[in-house]
């Protein structure tokens, strides 16, 4: 359990890690950015920080020397920081949990062996396993590759037989998996935290809108029933207990209509805070950047109860130009990472906009 004033080293200096530090300082505790990238927006909120690759020795036994436990705001860590830092101090969550989620591949096989149903899937090496893979499992179809895909990167979606010439190369010749396409109704996903203690806790099901495959809004509570918001918490909080985790995750579910027997997949984790997770920031008492801070401390949890329904949007590009808006508006919060400079697609911040809690 860290004391007050202690340091937690975070890998990554996005705006997640931002969020995990300042949640971190309002504890009392300390953080240590680790980023290559000078320009990290983490590196704003707190003095202490490494600017070197992920596979600099020196400098990771450096940061080792100077935090007590460490965690990561990404999932695409290197191996070799991993196992550099392990056998130093807790890396927290664990090392399992990333070689699980780092793949697509390795999580949808997770996801089964556990009992939570996924989309159709198989594994692709070549163009010509594609070609079989689809006479298995029908078109439409996507085709993601295994490692360091995000926000529908490395992926690429195949309507009819004439989409997969060519399709393996275009996704760069890298191992994949084909997954059947969903009709999902809705998208939403669950995030739960568990501490070291098992201590599990799940928040309310956000529902999620993509916008060129970036989230753009959560909306809380999802337009779903309660049978299903339970069997969602219960997913979010099987997978938590399962892998032994201590931190925040979080779980994207598809909705499927009424006229499917299995009405939940899953589609994919994320071992850290999410992006649909931001509106705990505004309308719980705990946030999940608390909940994380707290879990990977060795502190117990806190509610996750929710005061408010709330919508977050994501502002994206030139959408933080409207900052005026947002500031003159009584009921929004606006939240900026502080980011030098605005590109297209690029997440500047979000806003959250509270409204009082309905009775589902
Ligand atoms: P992912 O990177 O796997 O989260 O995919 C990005 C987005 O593509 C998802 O949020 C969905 O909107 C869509 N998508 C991904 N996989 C599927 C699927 N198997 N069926 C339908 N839509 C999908």
């Amino acid at each position: 359990m860290l004391q007050p004033g202690e340091t937690i080293g975070i890998l990554g200096g996005g705006q997640l890690g931002r969020m995990m530090a300042l949640a971190a300082a309002k504890l009392g505790l300390k953080t240590h950015i680790y980023c290559p990238d000078a320009n990290s927006p983490a590196f704003d909120v707190t003095p202490y920080k490494t600017v070197a690759d992920y596979e600099d020795e020196a400098a990771l036994e450096a940061f080792a020397q100077t935090v007590s436990v460490v965690t990561y705001e990404f999932e695409n860590i290197p191996a070799l920081a991993v196992e550099f830092l392990k056998a130093r101090l807790p890396v927290l969550p664990n090392d399992n949990v990333l070689k699980v989620s780092q793949d697509r591949l390795t999580e949808k096989n997770f996801f089964h062996s556990i009992g939570i149903p996924t989309a159709g899937f198989e594994a692709v090496d070549s163009q010509e396993d594609l070609v079989k893979a689809t006479e298995n499992l029908g078109l439409p179809a996507l085709l993601k590759t295994r490692r360091f895909g995000y926000d529908g990167k490395g992926q690429k979606f195949l309507r009819a037989p004439e989409d997969l010439h060519n399709a393996f190369a275009e996704i760069g010749n890298q191992p994949a998996i084909l997954e059947a396409f969903v009709p999902f109704e809705r998208e939403i996903s669950v995030i739960a935290a568990r501490n070291a203690q098992g201590q599990v806790i799940s928040y309310d099901i956000a529902e999620n809108v993509h916008e060129n495959q970036i989230l753009k809004t959560t909306t809380v509570p999802a337009a779903i029933s309660e049978t299903i918001a339970h069997q969602a918490r219960q997913i979010g909080e099987k997978v938590a207990s399962e892998l032994d985790y201590v931190g925040v995750l979080a779980v994207e579910l598809f909705l499927l209509p009424d006229s499917f027997d299995q009405r939940l997949v899953a589609n994919e984790m994320a071992p850290r805070v999410h992006n649909s997770g931001h509106w705990t920031e505004a309308a719980c008492l705990i946030s999940q950047f608390e909940q994380h801070i707290r879990a990977v401390a060795g502190w117990p949890l806190g509610t996750s109860q929710r005061h408010s329904d709330v919508v977050m949007t994501n502002l994206i590009g030139n959408d933080i130009n409207d900052r005026q808006i947002f500031l003159e508006s009584g009921k929004t919060a606006y939240h900026s990472y502080g980011k030098g400079e605005t590109r297209d697609g690029r997440k500047m911040g979000h806003i959250n906009v509270l409204s009082p809690k309905s009775q589902v």
